[in-house]
């Protein structure tokens, strides 16, 4: 702590400096289709995320749930921003590393590719 990451070619970089809670592991099809596979995300307190570079920063609307910020330039996806809660999920293939985290949780399992086996 405080965690830097950014995206491939460094249009996008951030800090995040609050308590991180850990990393979540989405198997969802949203995740699959925008990353090409399951996603690993560090849940962090939205506003202790700071930019410190965002010109090729865009938003998406995934779901009408959630919005996914990625790199208009290198095509890094960084984030999803749950509409409900105070939580911003960071992809933590960006974080630099060593983050020294956990995997906490799997989600959507069910919705898993079929090339792999379960996480559990
Ligand atoms: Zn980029
Ligand atoms: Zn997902």
């Amino acid at each position: 702590m405080p965690f830097t990451g950014q995206c491939h070619c460094g249009g996008v970089r951030y800090r995040i400096t609050g308590e991180a809670i850990g990393v979540i592991v989405c198997h969802c099809r949203d995740c699959q289709q925008m990353h090409g596979n399951a996603n690993a995300m560090l849940a962090a307190p939205k506003d202790s995320v700071l930019l410190d570079a965002a010109e090729t920063l865009t938003w998406y609307e995934s779901s009408p749930s959630a919005e996914r910020g990625f790199c208009t330039r290198c095509g890094g996806r960084l984030f999803k921003r749950p509409r409900q809660g105070d939580r911003l999920l960071v992809s933590a293939g960006t974080i630099d590393p060593p983050t020294g985290m956990k995997t906490i949780r799997n989600v959507w399992v069910e919705s898993k590719g079929d090339w792999y086996e379960s996480p559990g």
